[in-house]
């Protein structure tokens, strides 16, 4: 084991997130570990502004404040997608993309115009998810996943959420947006980043 890794002990785990869903996926994860995960809405934690450059930026800043706040272990995740030719955009200005209120059909459209505009004929994409786990020591690990493939217009498909209809991951000629969710959801950007964590702070 490096110096700089770190297991992850029994007990809670504070998912610095207020959605509802990946903290029910998280938990089912973590569970074997004699680990309860417990989201930051639950504590009342309030989220700090996602004021990064970088996706594993963003997960660290929001994975330090919750570890801080509860003085618990915490892990935070920040993922978008990255557009080859418009050099990494909308990348971690995914969502805010969308406008408020959060409008995908508006976002992919405009990665459309965006990519139509430059003349490029180079489609491929990847999305990319940094988790972060921080301890309240100040101890910390970062874990990035991707999935590399290319963007397809119009839309196809409606499960999934955000760029899903968008996205064709390589060796497939279906959309995220059109994939069985449990196939998405064994090869996407955020897998990728939970085996690498897996790996490195539960096994063993
Ligand atoms: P967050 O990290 O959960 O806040 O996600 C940021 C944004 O990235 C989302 O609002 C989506 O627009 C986009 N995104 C992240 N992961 C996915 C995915 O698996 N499919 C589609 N869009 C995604």
């Amino acid at each position: 084991m490096g110096k700089n890794t770190r297991k992850l002990g029994p007990g809670r785990l504070i998912i610095a997130s207020h959605n509802d869903g990946k903290v029910r996926e998280i938990n089912a994860l973590v569970e074997p570990f004699l680990i309860e995960a417990v989201s930051a809405k639950k504590l009342g934690l309030i989220d700090p502004e996602e004021t990064g450059l970088t996706f594993a930026e963003n997960a660290i800043l929001k994975a330090e404040a919750a570890a801080t706040a509860s003085n618990l272990p915490a892990l935070a995740d920040d993922s978008g997608l990255a557009v080859t030719a418009l050099s990494g955009a909308p990348g971690i200005y995914s969502a805010r993309w969308a406008g408020e209120p959060r409008d995908f059909t508006f976002a992919m459209e405009k990665v459309e115009k965006a990519l139509k505009e430059s003349g490029t004929e180079d489609y491929s994409a990847r999305f990319i998810c940094a988790l972060c786990l921080a301890w309240p020591d100040g101890h910390k690990q970062v874990f990035e996943g991707e999935v590399c493939g290319r963007l397809v217009f119009p839309p196809r498909g409606n499960n999934g959420f955000g760029y899903d209809p968008i996205f064709m991951a390589d060796g497939y000629d279906i959309t995220f947006g059109e994939m069985d969710p449990d196939e998405k959801h064994s090869i996407s950007h955020r897998a990728d980043a939970f085996r690498k964590l897996t790996i490195g702070c539960l096994n063993g």
